[in-house]
């Protein structure tokens, strides 16, 4: 018996291509449109929100009268943030001439010790650009600060700028709170002052292409439906891996750690869509009402199903990079018991899913660099070819390198009767060749102006997503609990290995 690994490439039927089209959107798309980027000096704006907003300006994806706002407290002026921007934008020079209009229809002000007179301001100048305080507009604004400044930017925003006629959208980005009862305030207060239908929370993992099309690999074939269930899967792992270190970022991860900062959302997010049932339609409140019903159906994790690690340095690496443990880097606080690393079992009770885990595993300092789901199927009953059949496996992978592929057994071609495993792998980067993705951010602040919210984190939402982490956290927190140590550029904690197969994952 000859087990291997062989890359069958599957192939897109070309008609049956459906790209991306935002005309077919409902944008208000001859309104004025106002985008204000509150923190625009910040790290968030100069590496994601500008050189997003840009794209889609140079695509002609945004409203043709549309401007940009920058505010921060700085004083810099919109030469200088086009600085901060020019490294994470690649302008070719055929495109010089156009990147020069985006900024010119940028503005920026620096904010002062009287906030009152700083939105009023912000209010002044869009109302000066789209023809007068009364006259028709649209107005979008993104909170790219810190949590602490979420309260009084949205106060502010209410008081003083909103649209007269027109709507007022309001982009807010993560943490959405640092445990249920943080959140249900954050909550509270946007509820106070906008509707649901104003807020768009961000979680740049929905504006992946691979994630959103796990609403229509499940639900525009046939073939999966019969078998996405107990009955014939034995685990399901959602895996996110990264192999840099936190990098600076030591004050963040010693206060949230890796389940805040990636699993109670982003993957929590893609649990919800390949576990939710059938939404009534795909609208965007169908199909959140079907995430939130799964959430519901979603035990709070305890502390038997988590492993937590923390990576130390590796001294016998060649990378320079693997030698740092997370402890060696100076902006983590001496003896921070921060997790770097966790595998958490999510066990979902509903009639579908009693009994399947759902492992949850992430982690920084790793060996590798991938996103994947992989779902997979119990062996073979009976199995009449001696016990060689291996389970089934479908993975798909998320992010930089999208790819579906599916774990078979094949028969050896040739005299042999015997049965291997092979691979069919339908790989982005092989079959769309000239294909540019947008990035994350492009998708969801197009969304923001179409006022499509399938992709934004609704209320409800989020806190049974809270709910399923919160007493973990404060177990964790409480108890001082120590992760175990890995070194850089490994898997990770062995002991993680182990829980995986205890949870039915070979
Ligand atoms: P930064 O600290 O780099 O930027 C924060 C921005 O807010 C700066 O422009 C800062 O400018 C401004 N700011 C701070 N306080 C005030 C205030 N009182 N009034 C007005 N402006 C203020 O943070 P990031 O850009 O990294 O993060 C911004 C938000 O995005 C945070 O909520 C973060 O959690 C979230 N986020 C960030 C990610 C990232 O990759 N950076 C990823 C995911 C989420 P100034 O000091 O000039 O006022």
């Amino acid at each position: 018996l000859a087990l291997g690994t062989y890359p069958l490439s599957c192939t897109a039927r070309p008609q049956q291509k459906v790209h991306f089209n935002a005309s077919q959107l409902h944008a208000d798309v001859d309104a004025p449109h106002a985008f204000v980027i509150l923190g625009a000096s910040g790290d968030l704006s100069k590496r994601e929100i500008y050189p997003a907003l840009w794209s889609l300006y140079r695509d002609n994806k945004l409203p043709s009268n549309t401007r940009f706002y920058g505010h921060a407290r700085k004083n810099i002026d919109v030469a200088k943030l086009r600085e901060n921007v020019d490294p994470y934008v690649k302008i070719s020079d055929d495109e010089l001439k156009r990147y020069d209009e985006f900024w010119s229809l940028n503005k920026y002000t620096a904010g002062t010790d009287n906030e009152d007179a700083d939105y009023d301001k912000i209010n002044e100048m869009i109302g000066k650009d789209q023809g007068g305080p009364d006259a028709r507009g649209n107005r979008i604004f993104y909170l790219a600060l810190p949590p602490s400044v979420f309260q009084n930017a949205t106060t502010q925003i209410k008081r003083a700028c909103m649209a007269k006629k027109g709507w007022t959208r309001i982009g807010v980005e993560k943490p959405f709170g640092h445990d249920l009862a943080s959140s249900e305030e954050l909550s509270h207060h946007l509820s106070s002052l906008f509707t649901e239908d104003q807020i768009y929370r961000m979680d740049h993992f929905l504006g992946y292409d691979m994630v959103q099309n796990l609403l229509r690999i499940r639900f525009a074939n046939r073939m999966f439906d019969p078998s996405w269930n107990k009955h014939s899967i034995a685990s399901v792992k959602i895996n996110f891996c990264e192999n840099m270190g936190i990098e600076g970022r030591g004050v963040f991860f010693d206060e949230n750690g890796i389940i805040r900062d990636v699993m109670q959302n982003h993957l929590l997010q893609i649990m919800s869509l390949i576990a939710m049932e059938k939404p009534v339609s795909a609208s965007s409140d169908d199909v959140r009402d079907a995430k939130v019903e799964l959430l519901k159906s979603t035990k709070a994790v305890v502390m038997d199903d988590v492993v937590l690690g923390q990576y130390v340095g590796n001294p016998d690496s060649d990378d320079p990079r693997e030698r740092i443990g997370f402890q060696d880097d100076p902006t983590v606080p001496p003896g921070s018991n921060a997790s770097t690393f966790a595998l958490t079992v999510l066990r979902i009770q509903n009639q579908r899913w009693e009994g399947v885990p759902f492992i949850i595993r992430a982690g920084k300092g790793l060996d590798v660099n991938k996103t994947e789901v992989i779902i997979q199927y119990k062996g073979i009953e009976n199995d009449i070819f001696n016990g060689q059949s291996n389970r089934n496996e479908l993975i798909i992978r998320i992010g930089t390198t999208e790819a579906l592929q599916v774990k078979l057994m094949s028969k050896i071609p040739g005299f042999s009767s015997n049965i291997e495993e092979i691979t069919m792998d339908f790989d982005y980067i092989n079959e769309y060749k000239d294909l540019k993705l947008p990035s994350a951010y492009e998708v969801l602040l197009l969304d923001m102006f179409h006022g499509n919210q399938m992709n934004f984190v609704r209320e409800d939402e989020l806190k049974e997503a809270w709910k399923i982490f919160t007493p973990i956290l404060h177990e964790i927190e409480g108890k001082q609990i120590k992760p175990i140590d890995y070194k850089f550029g490994s898997k990770g904690p062995q002991e993680a290995d182990e829980l995986e197969v205890k949870n039915n994952f070979l």
